[in-house]
């Protein structure tokens, strides 16, 4: 089947709404009452409250289309073939209503019923955690074959204290030319580092609470989580070698090489990282501003502007004149307005905090730039594996030069950043903002921030696990 991102979203709502679910809006990325996390970074993040009880749905079957960002992965952007920094997750949700037995039945359904997604068993894993022998004998029933199904000890969903439980992990093979890996290579299986099988659907079975002492007590309601990543299955569908040869993203990149100095996608794998990366960050940047965020110094702000700083240094790259990200914005807009017409109503207002952002980097840009270049000739011509550390502190603390960026483009030419030299930079400086403080003045602490920000939004999986005693049915 050839179908649109649009109509592949419709399809996965309208599929769980025939089994009763309710539809429910795709929420703001930015977290209400949720000081725990920085983004919404999955549908389950959004319905907390009915999952914790506190708050009783309607109806306890919902389904959504959720956008969410993961920080965590911002690295693997345009260096893997399905990792987005912004990206949509459909899900399916149960608040203490159908468990393991619908929701595989149904999952199978979708996947493979000519009336929905239509595609071939046979390319179908799933993965399932090895105690979990109600799930493994679900998939057996529905139809899939033994040798399709694969215990993976990781298949524990667990964010500590809470509700968790075993997850089922849905695996399509796009066949052996996507295949980065020797045959024998033992990360050769669905689950692995191969790129052949791409992980599409995460079903969690959420059946235990992690309690405060560490033990797993069975939940008396037992809750539904499903995840299954928009781009991923699109991909599928249109035959794209990688999340970005689908419509989701081709209007971006397609408008970014009329920006560039004549430079084409697909003509060259340095430069279709830049295409990659710059169409990922304006979908983010435009969907996080258009849900109120703003560029800043620190949390969310900081990560609009890390996101703004990378597009713009992978524009330089491409050759761009000037601003140009901001130009992106309405193209964003138009490609998902089926969904989201209020992203591309507010177009003007995110275009001019981009285009104000942009070029206030710019500035900084063209001078960090000539020197970074200048350093990594120099650490070359020296026969040097890494960049100074004083020297890429410098760069950060007089050009206010993102370090991620002096470690990207040292990347991109084969060496590395002294990190412990640079760590040693920071610290002093660390030192000397105290010191400062503590002489009554506060100038200093801004720089402390810029680097102090981690991704609290990443979310951890727990591999060593004590559900021994804890019976799973
Ligand atoms: P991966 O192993 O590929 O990083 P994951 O196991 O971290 O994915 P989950 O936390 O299980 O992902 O999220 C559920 C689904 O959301 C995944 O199966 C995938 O389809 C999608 N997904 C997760 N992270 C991303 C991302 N960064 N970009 C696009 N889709 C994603
Ligand atoms: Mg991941
Ligand atoms: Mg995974
Ligand atoms: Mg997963």
């Amino acid at each position: 089947k050839e179908l649109s991102s649009s109509q592949i979203r419709q399809m996965y709502l309208d599929f769980f709404k025939s089994k009763g679910h309710t539809i429910m809006p795709s929420a703001s990325l930015v977290p209400v009452d949720d000081p725990t996390l920085l983004w919404i970074n999955s549908g389950v993040a959004t319905m907390k409250n009915y999952f914790n009880g506190s708050v009783v749905p309607k109806n306890p079957r919902m389904t959504s289309s959720q956008k969410s960002i993961r920080t965590n992965d911002i690295e693997n952007v345009g260096r893997t073939a399905r990792h987005h920094t912004l990206f949509e997750m459909l899900g399916n949700f149960s608040v203490g209503d159908y468990f393991k037995d619908e929701a595989i039945a149904w999952a199978w359904e979708l996947l493979t019923s000519d009336d929905w997604f239509g595609w071939d068993p046979e390319k179908l894993y799933m993965t399932v955690y090895p105690k979990d022998d109600a799930a493994k004998k679900r998939w057996l029933e529905v139809g899939v074959a033994p040798d399709h199904i694969i215990e993976a000890e990781d298949n524990f969903w667990d964010i500590g204290e809470g509700p968790s439980g075993p997850d089922s992990e849905i695996f399509y093979d796009r066949g052996q030319s996507f295949n980065n890996l020797a045959d024998d290579d033992p990360e050769n299986y669905p689950g692995g580092e191969n790129e052949r099988y791409l992980e599409v659907w995460n079903i969690v079975f959420s059946q235990f609470n992690h309690e405060p002492d560490g033990s797993y007590k069975p939940l008396p309601r037992k809750n539904i989580d499903t995840g299954m990543g928009l781009e991923r299955v699109v991909s599928v569908f249109q035959h794209a070698k990688t999340n970005f040869e689908t419509d989701l993203f081709l209007p971006m990149i397609h408008a970014t090489e009329t920006y560039s100095d004549g430079k084409k996608y697909g003509e060259d794998a340095k430069e279709d990282v830049s295409f990659k990366v710059i169409a990922d960050h304006a979908r983010a940047i435009t969907f996080a501003i258009g849900d109120g965020a703003l560029p800043s110094n620190e949390g969310r702000g900081y990560v609009i502007r890390r996101l703004i700083r990378r597009a713009v240094v992978n524009g330089q790259k491409l050759g761009v004149d000037g601003a140009f990200l901001y130009k992106l914005v309405p193209v964003v807009g138009e490609a998902m307005k089926a969904f989201y017409p209020e992203v591309l109503e507010n177009s003007d207002y995110i275009a001019k905090v981009v285009k104000s952002e942009e070029d206030r980097f710019n500035e900084t840009l063209t001078d960090g730039l000539n020197l970074l270049n200048a350093l990594i000739a120099e650490t070359k011509k020296a026969g040097q594996k890494e960049i100074d550390g004083a020297e890429a502190f410098k760069l950060y603390d007089t050009y206010g030069f993102p370090v991620e960026l002096t470690r990207e483009y040292a990347f991109d030419e084969g060496i590395g950043v002294d990190e412990d030299g640079f760590e040693a930079e920071m610290q002093q400086q660390r030192d000397r903002a105290r010191k400062a403080r503590n002489s009554d003045n506060s100038m200093g602490v801004q720089t402390d921030l810029l680097i102090g920000i981690k991704s609290p939004s990443e979310y951890v999986g727990y591999t060593q696990l004590a559900v021994d005693d804890a019976k799973i049915s």
